[in-house]
């Protein structure tokens, strides 16, 4: 992949979504019940999309409904799919691709952001199913999901795939075990489909690490840390429009970090 010029100089982070920026797109994001996917869900439905919530948990996913049906007029409808990655079959998938092909005919936007942390031990002591567990939902649900979609996407004139990585997605650490290495795999499936995709089809397709951010995630990861000292997911969700949406056109293969380095 060579990035242009113009493309070197695309900052996400610096974004602020116009009022009807994903007017007519449809976009889905996994793991839309909590979290980033659910403040990246609102914003996409603040923004004019037609946001498709797809999780395992779907009390979760009908609250962040309710959430955007209450943003008001002129904000479409959402759309619950409920589909648990660490248990769906083949046909599960093909449901809900028939799902969004009778309803929308296309896919402008995917966002695969959904991830189990898994736990934190060394590979020495690392549980054998836990570690399938993770990979499975982290990387092979998120391979499964997008060649299923894939049709829909090519049906876009402009459809965008945006995977999420994390800081030991490029350089491992100690005792972060399958986390790590699946990140480490959607960082190489990115750069796989971006290729396969680039000058051949209007998908563009890249990475994101949020950095960190204030979740249940990082709660599970870092138990005793403060919470207020960690930005929020709304803080960040301009990056992640950024790359869902028309402002990235002409931008594929790359990997963006949602936050600015710390100084120092
Ligand atoms: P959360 O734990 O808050 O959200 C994860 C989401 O994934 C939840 O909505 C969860 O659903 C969903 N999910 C988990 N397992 C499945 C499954 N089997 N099927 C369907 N959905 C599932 O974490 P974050 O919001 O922090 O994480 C979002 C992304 O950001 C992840 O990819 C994570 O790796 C990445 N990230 C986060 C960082 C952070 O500091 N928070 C740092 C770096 C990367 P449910 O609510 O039902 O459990």
């Amino acid at each position: 992949m060579n990035p242009t010029t113009s493309s070197l100089d695309f900052q996400p982070r610096m974004h602020t979504p116009a009022a009807d920026e994903f007017r007519g797109r449809a976009v889905l994001v996994t793991g839309a019940g909590s979290g980033i996917g659910r403040a990246v869900a609102l914003d996409l439905a603040r923004a004019g999309a037609e946001v498709i919530l797809l999780g395992r948990t779907v009390r979760k996913l009908e609250g962040v409904h309710a959430e955007i049906a209450k943003l008001g007029a002129g904000v479409p409808e959402a759309s619950i799919v409920p589909l648990d990655l660490e248990r769906a079959v083949a046909a599960d998938y093909e449901a809900v691709t028939e799902a969004i092909r009778t309803r929308y005919g296309r896919l402008d936007g995917l966002l695969h952001n959904a991830a189990l942390l898994g736990v934190l031990t060394s590979i020495d002591q690392y549980d054998v199913p836990t570690f399938m567990r993770v990979m499975h939902v982290n990387v092979t649900a998120a391979f499964v999901l997008t060649q299923q979609l894939l049709p829909l996407l090519r049906a876009s004139q402009d459809a965008t795939v945006l995977f999420t990585s994390s800081g030991v997605g490029q350089r491992g650490r100690a005792y972060w075990g399958a986390y790590s290495v699946s990140k480490f795999a959607v960082e190489g499936l990115t750069q796989v489909l971006a290729h396969e995709t680039e000058g051949s089809s209007p998908i563009r397709v890249n990475i994101i690490d949020p950095g960190r951010v204030r979740t249940a995630m990082r709660r599970q990861a870092y138990p005793s840390e403060a919470q207020e000292s960690l930005p929020t997911a709304e803080s960040l969700t301009g990056s992640y429009l950024a790359l869902l949406g028309p402002a990235s056109r002409g931008i594929t293969g790359r990997r963006f970090e949602a936050q600015a380095p710390k100084a120092g």
